[in-house]
């Protein structure tokens, strides 16, 4: 399975943020969840779960590893 990874730095956000959390899909999801709570002030509704899950990405491929 693919990782993925969601990049803060892609939210427009006032505390300049540049945390990235790379893993399996769900994971990004809970963990960008938890953190955008805990540190943006978010609520964690259905709604941004979508948001969140939209926003993440596939991780580039480190190219020394197949
Ligand atoms: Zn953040």
């Amino acid at each position: 399975m693919s990782r993925k990874m969601m990049d803060c730095r892609d939210f427009p956000s006032e505390s300049k943020c540049t945390l990235t959390i790379a893993g399996e899909e769900d994971e990004v999801v809970r963990a960008a969840v938890l953190h955008a709570v805990d540190v943006h002030g978010h609520r964690d509704t259905p709604e941004f779960r979508k948001e969140i899950r939209k926003s993440i990405k596939p991780e580039p491929q480190p190219a020394a590893r197949r």
